[in-house]
């Protein structure tokens, strides 16, 4: 059964499809009945999503892993809208599709330094569902719930579960936090998928944090537009047209996942004003390979998307079988930065484990230092090298900061190896460093008035 989607000339060029796009637009034999205005309807779409053994068989023919993992005990809950299920590989289990959403019962297989909760988030939650890990700006979880469920979600353990949603008194909370936090000028807000939430709640929601006179930006994680293009509508459009400056980062992880509806639903989000990212999850069998990752930076920034962060893929539970060495999300930078337009090149980061945050890791681009010289490597291997100014450098810095508008920010402790550059402080200390290099003269320092060990050398 083929779904008529009737592609146009222009839907075909917008989208980078070949002529053969309808290898995207399979529909299931057992929705090949639904009118199409079901079929486009993402109140129908939620509705109708598969999750059991049975439901998936219907739709294709699951292999005995599958089945396995499908019907395992204690399985990260499964949800798959049936648009989704259209671009399912019928054919190859490991299809790059198919293998992000259908479970195996390989995400059973415990690892070494696997966790639950890999970042430490809930460590760093002041208030249910607030993550406030950077000086700046803080993720929101909204909801527990998402169209359909990424098998390697990074926040398994909260998830999916619909009677662990947040309630009102859970918003609250976190909105009085933020209003009680005035270096917050950043609000992320995640989950689950904020997209999915009943819009009158989202809208509320979204006042709520527009209201907050320091909250500068919201930025809304989603990927909705790719597992339900459908919700995407008009609507929706104008009530978060409301809320500017607000962005978006979809999630696209594979080329085949930009079809034409989710690229009608791109271009809807982008003529409402709103700037789109995209973050993508290195995935073994999926995107590890430079061709894939150049064909799908090039297709997203042909529908307006800028490529922001490859994530090496975190230490979660029933995400082991995903995982690639660091090495290749290195490779991939290797070959995309001078190869293509620095708009497609996405920053790789690994999400440190134990909740340090994002971690850029890049190639090095330099080479050595001499006295005045830097050394440097292009992406061709040319070497080159750079003189730095003769005269001693100074800044002024005080003329510098007289024509800003805003005071200087404090950031406290948080401060960091930006902290050291400026001089702000000289060193940066493991706890229990002062204590292990006193080798016992406590004592002594306390008699000298606490001064630390670094000051017995001034
Ligand atoms: C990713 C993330 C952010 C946003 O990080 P950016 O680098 O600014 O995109 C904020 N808070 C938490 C906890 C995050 O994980």
């Amino acid at each position: 059964m083929v779904a008529t989607l009737n592609l146009t000339e222009k839907d075909l060029a917008e989208t980078g499809l070949r002529e053969d796009g309808l290898e995207y637009t399979q529909r299931p034999a057992i929705f090949a009945d639904v009118p199409d205005e079901k079929w486009n309807s993402w109140q129908w779409q939620m509705a109708n999503r598969l999750n059991s053994v049975e439901e998936l068989a219907q739709v294709i023919d699951l292999t005995d892993e599958e089945r396995e993992g499908a019907g395992a005990e204690g399985i990260f809950r499964v949800d798959i809208t049936p648009y989704f299920a259209s671009l399912l590989e019928w054919g190859d289990t490991y299809g790059p599709v198919r293998h992000q959403i259908i479970p195996k019962g390989r995400e059973m297989v415990v690892f070494d330094s696997m966790m639950a909760d890999s970042l430490n988030e809930d460590a760093h939650s002041p208030v249910p569902g607030l993550v406030h890990r950077y000086p700046d700006r803080v993720l929101m979880l909204t909801t527990t719930q998402c169209a359909s469920y990424c098998r390697y979600c990074t926040r398994s353990r909260v998830v999916g579960d619909p009677s662990a949603n947040f309630s009102r008194a859970d918003h609250d909370a976190q909105i009085e936090y933020l209003q009680n936090h005035p270096e917050v000028r950043d609000v992320l807000l995640s989950g689950g998928d904020p997209l999915t939430m009943a819009p009158r709640l989202l809208d509320d929601l979204l006042g709520r944090l527009r209201a907050i006179p320091h909250i500068e930006i919201i930025r809304i994680g989603s990927r909705v537009p790719i597992f339900l293009p459908q919700r995407i509508t008009d609507e929706l459009c104008d009530m978060l047209r409301k809320y500017h400056p607000l962005w978006i980062n979809v999630h696209v992880n594979h080329p085949r996942e930009i079809t034409p509806e989710f690229s009608r639903a791109l271009h809807k989000l982008a003529d409402a004003g709103i700037p789109l990212g995209n973050q993508s999850v290195l995935l073994k069998g999926v995107n590890d390979h430079p061709e894939v990752q150049l064909q799908l930076v090039h297709k997203l920034v042909k529908n307006r998307v800028r490529p922001y962060y490859l994530y090496q893929c975190d230490l979660v539970q029933g995400a082991g079988h995903f995982r690639t060495p660091v090495s290749v999300g290195l490779e991939i930078i290797e070959h995309l930065r001078g190869h293509t337009s620095g708009y497609a090149v996405p920053t790789f980061v690994v999400d440190a484990p134990g909740g340090g945050g994002k971690i850029p890791v890049m190639p090095e681009y330099v080479i050595s230092h001499g006295p005045n010289r830097l050394v440097l490597r292009n992406y061709e291997g040319f070497i080159t090298t750079y003189t730095e100014p003769e005269e001693v450098y100074e800044r002024d810095e005080a003329r510098l900061m007289r024509y800003l508008e805003e005071p200087r920010r404090d950031e406290g402790t948080q401060l960091g190896v930006a902290g050291l550059t400026s001089g702000h402080h000289m060193t940066i200390k493991p706890e229990g460093f002062d204590e292990t290099h006193s080798r016992g003269r406590e004592g002594e320092a306390e008699k000298r008035g606490k001064r630390n060990f670094q000051d017995d050398y001034n």
